[in-house]
């Protein structure tokens, strides 16, 4: 229920988070208008921790999503890169291979970076038939499965964190009721 009623009240935040996790890919819309192709610019300086970092202040800058700029900043910062996290260990093959996509973090320097450690099957997006393909599908669903089982373990392990929190607390009340009770006598 608690669970719920937070969700409830920070929709508007985890809304900002989830749209700022897909930023990046914004290159697809850019490459579209500016080349009339999506994969023109994809894998740019949309990629990058620069972009990050920007995106992050100038967000926090406009709406501080949790109390202080710096927090919001982080979070907003952790959102964004989480995206560039997941593209460095995307590929075509998982395991470890040389499949993943680069991307340059570290822009502007054109390095390029990429694990070696497959984790995520990229989805093809090269057309529309390839877009809504039954491989994508797939990909889609194995990405929500492994994301969701890690959200779901997360959950679990601050649900049991808060819940020892509660039995301390409780506990060292009890005490000090017995304290004082026994000084009152
Ligand atoms: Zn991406």
């Amino acid at each position: 229920m608690r669970f719920v009623t937070a969700c409830r009240q920070y929709l508007p935040q985890l809304v900002l988070l989830v749209l700022l996790a897909n930023l990046a890919d914004v290159d697809f819309l850019i490459g579209l208008g500016t080349e009339a192709n999506a994969n023109a610019l994809h894998h740019g300086f949309t990629h990058s921790l620069a972009a990050a970092v920007f995106v992050a202040l100038a967000v926090s800058c406009v709406w501080r999503i949790t109390g202080s700029f710096w927090r919001s900043a982080i979070l907003c910062f952790s959102a964004y890169s989480s995206h560039l996290l997941i593209d460095l260990c995307t590929g075509t093959k998982l395991g470890w291979n040389a499949t993943a996509s680069a991307i340059p973090l570290l822009w502007p320097s054109a390095k390029e970076f990429s694990s070696p450690l497959v984790l995520v099957v990229g989805v093809s997006h090269k057309d529309l038939p390839a877009l809504f393909s039954m491989k994508n599908a797939w990909s889609s669903f194995y990405e929500l499965l492994t994301f969701g089982a890690i959200t779901v373990a997360l959950l679990a392990l601050r649900l049991r964190h808060a819940q020892r929190r509660t039995m301390s607390h409780n506990r060292e009340t009890a005490s000090r009721t017995v304290c004082t009770s026994n000084s009152i006598r």
